[in-house]
């Protein structure tokens, strides 16, 4: 029988039990999934230098990258046996251009690879050893007539038992079985009007590419293919949300507007009359209101909640942990007291009796208009009267059976999700392409600039000067490390060594701070300061001590790894010291800053980094320039392609099974852009995806939508 697609990989020849654990681990079960076992990396093979040229740039350069020589061999291998269990075959090879040593240690089968007078290709790193060239265990492949060789060569991610040879040969033979069987999903007019390729034309050259242009246009392809096909779920799924029908909430929001304290911005004033519009359409709402920490979100959703509030229906308003929840309770409820309704805060720290004696009052005739909470809200007992409007701050830090749960107790009430990460235009239509979006992209008045400096080790005296300094004007210090514990560095494959990447090569980066490590570190350099810690991996109730120690003042340095809460703000901390700058993406080394600069002391920003490298300095450049969060991420985004705004899963939604890896590194967003259009030209045309050439993308996004957990909130 023929292996197909579907096959298990064991139907494979040389596929065994052992094997196709292996293969497992890589996400390979059936022979179908090595066609989407992407390699990691490529080797130009195919741009075969010659010994001379290999020769200067030994000579310029300490270590050259790997490199193709064409060479014969020009002397039998010899085999010497250097130390107990270590040999080594050596010979020498030419071309019409120089000569090159060749040896290989503990492979003595070498010696019968190689004969002279046979031509070979050989693949790796050339190095200059007392005057001669030399090379040692390059891969080498027999040059034969009539057998072209591979001009850029695959390199897989490996597991244990796996070789690059296999893997390829594996590969080769899911495309043989994949000919007939793959169908393109996007629509052939879309692929004509943007000049994409087929998919199959496009894995065939993922893996085996043709060339480095045809490599490219399948990469383009398959980012283009990942952001449409997204996109059409995303469509399809706010067209669908869409079609309910959903309390109208109509009212005059005066009454409230009175009582702030200022005028509404002109981006307030913009996103409540889009809120308000959602609201009295009779469809259900599903926004977002992006706005930068400090933007002024809280009264925006404040006169949401009133209109709620005032066509009579219940708004609950979540938070993502107690201490935001009872924040919004102390700003808020004053204001709907004053204006004669009900507001109550539900969470966790409650007694029973109380826990009880609130859900009661919920579903009662005179039940309190606004609730606030945290994922309390959710729990069994809570039933809402009449719940119009449920309003989510920083939604991606529920998980995922809270959403899930919210999802059911709001259904049929509008929905306005809270995001304080700002996101480029582009982005936010695939990331958010199921919301509406309403940007907050104007500061209230007369919000300081936060200044912010790059600095290298050289002024770590200086600036723990400068926190000291900080501490005796009683303010406070946020010290930011980007991980909890040194990672040792993972070993290399000896195989793996020759890779080069078409993309961009890992950073060498120095050393991280851990942020336990260093809060030690830092009282005995500082001990006249009290140093506390919090990271991720701690309970919620040590996070929570942590927190309002500092909140307290009984701590003057919080030294943290990124989940300090990051809407809770401390008026008295005015220096946000981070440290490995180069880490951490441009938005996030922004949400870090907006921590500071909060109450009406001058703040600062103290970024410290020794990178070298050219573009972590650009982005850190971009910090010392821009305060505001929208421009921020465009610049993260011009710089650095949309891979860290992919990949930020945690922080935004995950579309289910959708997979960003060639999206994340294309670098032109105009082909985002594209793919966003053309997604939602297809969608509205078709909404069912009925016609003939959608049928395809239809099944995909109907799968991707059933897969995907977030694409109703
Ligand atoms: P966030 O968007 O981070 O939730 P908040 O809603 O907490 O921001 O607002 C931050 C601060 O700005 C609050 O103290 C709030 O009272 C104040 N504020 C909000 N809007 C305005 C405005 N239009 N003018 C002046 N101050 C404002
Ligand atoms: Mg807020």
């Amino acid at each position: 029988m023929a292996v197909t697609l579907a096959s298990p990989v064991t139907e494979l020849r040389g596929i065994g039990s052992a094997k196709a654990a292996s293969l497992a681990k890589l996400g390979v079960k059936a022979v179908g999934d090595l066609l989407r076992l992407y390699p990691r990396a490529y080797q130009n093979r195919g741009d075969v230098h010659t010994v001379a040229e290999v020769g200067e740039a030994c000579r310029r350069s300490q270590s050259p990258p790997p490199v193709s020589l064409e060479l014969t061999v020009s002397s039998e291998p010899k085999l010497a046996v250097i130390r107990r269990g270590m040999s080594i075959t050596r010979f020498k090879a030419f071309d019409e251009t120089g000569v090159v040593e060749i040896s290989y240690f503990n492979q003595p089968f070498m010696k019968n690879v190689f004969h002279t007078g046979a031509v070979f290709r050989f693949w790796g790193r050339v190095e200059l050893r007392g005057g001669r060239l030399t090379m040692a265990n390059p891969v080498q492949e027999a040059v034969t007539e009539g057998t072209p060789l591979l001009p850029i060569v695959p390199v897989y991610p490996l597991a244990s038992g796996l070789r690059q040879k296999l893997m390829q040969s594996l590969i080769r033979e899911a495309l043989s079985a994949a000919n007939t069987e793959i169908c393109d999903h996007i629509p052939p007019s879309v692929l004509r009007r943007c000049g994409l390729c087929s998919l199959s034309y496009a894995i065939k050259n993922i893996h085996f590419p043709d060339s480095i242009q045809s490599l490219d246009s399948a990469r383009r392809r398959m980012a283009f293919d990942e952001v449409f096909t997204v996109s059409s779920a995303m469509c399809s799924a706010k067209l669908a949300k869409k079609s309910g029908g959903a309390p109208i909430i109509k009212a005059d929001v005066s009454p409230l507007m009175k009582l702030f304290r200022f005028e509404l911005t002109g981006a307030q004033k913009r996103c409540v009359s889009e809120i308000l519009g959602d609201m009295s359409s009779g469809a259900p709402m599903s926004r977002i209101l992006c706005g930068d920490v400090g933007s002024g979100k809280t009264a925006v959703a404040a006169l949401a909640a009133y209109a709620a509030a005032a066509s009579g229906y219940q708004c609950a308003l979540m938070a993502p942990t107690e201490i935001l929840a009872k924040q919004h309770y102390a700003q808020l409820s004053p204001m709907f007291f004053a204006l004669g309704l009900g507001c109550v805060l539900l969470c966790g720290s409650l007694t029973a009796a109380e826990k009880k004696k609130i859900q009661a009052s919920l579903s009662s005739p005179d039940a309190p208009m606004l609730v606030i909470g945290t994922h309390a809200l959710l729990s069994e007992g809570v039933e809402f009267r009449r719940l119009g409007l449920v309003i989510t701050d920083e939604q991606h830090r529920f998980g995922v059976n809270q959403r899930a749960a919210l999802r059911r107790k709001s259904q049929g009430a509008h929905n306005l999700v809270m995001s304080a990460t700002p996101i480029p235009r582009t982005l936010s239509l695939v990331i958010y392409g199921d919301l509406d979006v309403s940007r907050l992209d104007e500061m209230p008045p007369g919000r300081q600039k936060v200044s912010t400096f790059k600095v290298d080790e050289s002024y770590r005296r200086r600036l723990l000067g400068f926190v000291r300094k900080q501490a005796q004007e009683g303010h406070r210090t946020y010290v930011v490390c980007p991980s909890i514990e040194e990672k040792p560095k993972q070993a290399e494959d000896a195989e793996e060594l020759y890779d080069i990447s078409f993309l961009a090569p890992e950073e060498e980066e120095p050393p991280m701070k851990a942020a336990v490590s260093y809060a030690k570190e830092l009282s005995e350099k500082l001990p006249d300061l009290k140093i506390g810690f919090i990271h991720g991996k701690m309970k919620t109730a040590e996070k929570d001590a942590a927190m309002a120690s500092f909140a307290a003042g009984d701590t003057d340095v919080l030294v943290s790894t990124t989940v300090i809460e990051v809407g809770v703000g401390v008026p008295e901390a005015t220096l946000m010291v981070v440290e490995n700058a180069e880490r951490f993406g441009l938005s996030q080394l922004h949400q870090l800053r907006g921590r500071v600069g909060r109450g009406k002391a001058k703040s600062w920003c103290i970024l410290v980094s020794d990178t070298e490298n050219e573009s972590s300095l650009r982005r850190l450049d971009v910090m010392c320039r821009e305060n505001d969060g929208f421009k921020v991420a465009e610049e993260d985004l011009r710089l650095r392609g949309p891979g860290d705004f992919f990949s930020r899963g945690g922080e935004f939604r995950q579309h289910g099974s959708a997979d960003m890896r060639f999206a994340a590194e294309v670098t032109d967003t105009r082909l985002t852009e594209q793919a966003v259009e053309c997604a939602t030209e297809v969608c509205t045309a078709d909404p069912r995806f009925e016609k003939e050439e959608d049928l395809a993308l239809g099944a995909v996004v109907r799968k991707m939508l059933e897969e995907s957990e977030d694409t109703v909130s």
